[in-house]
């Protein structure tokens, strides 16, 4: 079949293989989130509904920079954090009916992958090594700028968590695909020392790893192109050669509250799970999917009351439509993607299988590696 990404055609013959950037979890999901996710789940739906096998793949980032920091303000070991945030992720996403993906991944389960990844972009020149780190050339990612400039690229590299300004650094643009970890950091061990992984080298390692060297859709929030997906794509490209690594991106539009974009950072959070206690996560993902999914939009309760009346009127003209007609067919594939069919007995907590790694249930689980 062909799918349709903003008027790019994406044909796919068979199979499509689907990443998306999952949570790094020290809080729980906002609507933000829920964005990117009930639009990936919509698109591999759709992708099914056209007789397409979908290898969907949704990460978790249990070791960076950011859930060692909340760790270590709140005193508690990243480990537990991380499980304890992931298992509300996944309780939100069932809310949801985002459908579980194939393969789950958690960073601290691909450590050695990152350390081949390291060891093959050293080998062909794209990395470098001091003082316990190894950091990628930033030169290699500006091919991935799109409209950025190389000056505005390391503002935002700034901005989103890079560290431009590192003196072990021979270009602002570098980007460690391994760092030495601080005393109170985890740490494993590695040819260049012990140390932890980079963040855009873990979401190369797992896509490569479960995947493969190229993938069909590749999403994530919009403010994940650039750093993160450019230097996903940069080091995964120059790993095997395969361009492009990503076919189509979805960048999900950001979601704006109370004048700001919905942010961790900011606190303007609108949780998923205060949502679903309230209203119907058919209105919740109707009201979400409403719209284009490249495009920014601000949140406000009322939307929700107008998704609700909007939902109540669809089943109503569901109900009227005559059996097997074309309005029911097409009432009935937009209708099934607000409430999936089986949602309710696929949709099953594990809290044992959501603390220690799941995979979905078809392929490769996850027992949780050694290491830490
Ligand atoms: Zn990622």
């Amino acid at each position: 079949m062909t799918l349709q990404l903003r008027g790019k055609s994406l044909p796919v013959v068979g199979r499509a293989r689907m990443y998306v950037c999952g949570i790094t979890p020290y809080d729980t999901t906002h609507l933000g989130h829920g964005a990117t996710f009930v639009w990936i789940d919509v698109a591999a739906r759709v992708l099914e509904a056209g007789g397409v096998t979908v290898d969907l793949c949704r990460n978790v980032t249990d070791v960076d920079d950011d859930i060692l920091e909340q760790a270590r303000k709140r005193g508690v070991d990243y480990r537990v954090l991380g499980a304890e945030q992931t298992f509300r992720f996944e309780e939100d996403m069932r809310a949801l009916h985002c459908r579980r993906p194939t393969f789950e991944p958690r960073s601290r389960d691909f450590i050695e992958e990152v350390v081949a990844l390291t060891r093959g972009l050293l080998a062909v020149g794209a990395a470098y090594e001091r003082e316990g780190n190894v950091f990628f050339k930033g030169s290699a990612v500006e091919p991935h700028l799109g409209d950025l400039t190389r000056d505005e690229a390391i503002v935002l590299a700034a901005e989103r968590g890079g560290r431009p300004d590192d003196p072990l650094k021979d270009d602002p643009l570098d980007v460690p695909l391994w760092q030495k970890s601080m005393p109170d950091e985890p740490a494993w061990a590695s040819p260049w020392g012990d140390g932890r992984p980079g963040w855009h080298a873990e979401c190369s390692a797992m896509a490569m790893s479960l995947l493969g060297t190229s993938i069909d859709v590749h999403g994530g929030g919009k403010d994940l192109a650039f750093p993160h997906h450019a230097y996903e794509s940069a080091q995964s490209e120059l790993l095997t050669g395969v361009a492009p690594f990503a076919r189509a991106w979805m960048h999900v539009g950001t979601v704006f509250y109370e004048g700001e974009k919905m942010s961790k950072s900011l606190g303007n959070l609108v949780y998923v799970a205060d949502l679903v206690e309230r209203w119907d996560p058919a209105a919740i993902r109707l009201l979400l999917i409403d719209r284009p999914w490249y495009e920014d939009w601000a949140y406000e309760e009322g939307l929700l009351t107008a998704a609700s009346d909007r939902l109540e009127r669809l089943w109503s003209q569901a109900g009227k439509a005559s059996a097997g007609g074309a309005p029911l067919r097409r009432l009935g594939g937009l209708l099934g993607l607000l409430w999936p069919p089986g949602t309710e007995a696929s949709g099953h907590a594990d809290p044992k299988g959501g603390v220690s790694g799941r995979a979905g249930s078809r392929r490769r689980r996850f027992g949780p590696r050694t290491g830490a």
